[in-house]
């Protein structure tokens, strides 16, 4: 999603669920992608569509999906909160009654679960509330926590508000928090850890610094980190760096080659699944900063790349870079009693 998100989940039992669906872009692109990852899955519906919060490039693609495949159950946390957000407003009151109309339209919060047959699927945030009492199997103290540092937030913003996910199957868990910002990932995480140790974590925020806190990754310690990042968005050395510090990351998979990493923060090609329209042909030792807005953000429109996630419920799981086929499968990992 070039710095969007969409995220599709498939039970066993076939169920779906889709996180978010990308900006949209021009001529169904994401849509596209997504119907692609669908196909790839054999879906003729989608039993359940999650918007984290109402920003432009988590629900651009929606209508787009949703003239592609029906979708069963519209879930998101309840209303903009934005004090100033055309786009957004317009959406809600005009495009998304219409979408949801024939179907089912949910509002969620914290402690909620989502129907998904074979899944134990968690909303553990949504509206700016986290849940209070840990999931089961987690809730031991942070010991980071004493050392956090709250980042100055602003009072007019989405991100806060977003649907997050925890995601169990059999032995096998995995969060998805949208775009959950850094100070509420505190408010999730400390003075206990709710959510417990993850094998697999969607990194948040596209991997901007806005999230990623040491507090909430040191803490459910992921073997498998994917970041839903842009060629310009997410990946700079401050989230680089704590990703890489996080105990027990085996590896970090990305979904695009982004600049702000250069080469001395970023992961070896193989794990990284999109370059650009006008490729990257040699990335620079030295991150790069993010080209100002007038200078225009790089495009990926052409041929794009997921990456695929099979687990089994003994804890396994394997991932898949489509664009090269490149694959690592990680083996269940032992787990101390309480995790
Ligand atoms: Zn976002």
């Amino acid at each position: 999603m070039e710095g969007g998100n969409a995220t599709l989940f498939v039970a066993p039992s076939g169920d779906s669920t889709l996180i978010d669906t990308g900006t949209g872009g021009t001529q169904f692109r994401d849509a596209d992608r997504i119907m692609e990852a669908a196909k790839d899955a054999g879906l003729t519906h989608l039993d359940n569509l999650i918007t984290t919060h109402w920003h432009h490039d988590h629900f651009g693609g929606m209508p787009d999906v949703a003239s592609r495949i029906p979708v069963r159950n519209f879930i998101d946390h309840g209303p903009n909160t934005q004090v100033r957000n055309a786009i957004a407003d317009d959406f809600i009151r005009k495009t998304y009654p219409s979408l949801y109309a024939e179907a089912k339209h949910t509002v969620v919060k914290a402690g909620d679960t989502i129907p998904m047959r074979g899944l134990d699927w968690r909303i553990v945030s949504a509206a700016g509330e986290t849940i209070k009492a840990p999931l089961p199997g987690a809730g031991s103290p942070n010991p980071t926590c004493a050392t956090f540092t709250p980042q100055p937030i602003s009072d007019d913003d989405e991100n806060p508000q977003s649907v997050g996910s925890v995601i169990t199957f059999g032995k096998f868990r995995m969060a998805h928090l949208g775009d959950l910002t850094w100070n509420k990932e505190f408010a999730l995480m400390c003075p206990i850890n709710r959510i417990g140790v993850l094998d697999l974590w969607i990194v948040s925020h596209h991997g901007l610094e806005l999230s990623s806190s040491p507090q909430l990754v040191d803490a459910i310690r992921p073997r498998v980190a994917i970041m839903n990042d842009g060629p310009s968005k997410g990946g700079p050395p401050a989230t680089m760096k704590t990703l890489f510090a996080s105990p027990g990351l085996e590896n970090l998979w990305e979904i695009h080659f982004s600049i702000l990493s250069g080469q001395e923060y970023t992961v070896p090609g193989l794990f990284i699944a999109n370059n650009l329209d006008d490729p990257i042909t040699a990335m620079p030792i030295e991150p790069g900063s993010e080209p100002p807005r007038s200078m225009g953000m790089p495009v990926h429109d052409g041929k794009a790349y997921y990456i695929k996630v099979s687990a089994q419920a003994d804890g396994t799981f394997t991932v898949t870079n489509q664009r090269n086929m490149f694959s690592k499968t990680y083996g269940a990992r032992f787990r101390p009693e309480g995790n």
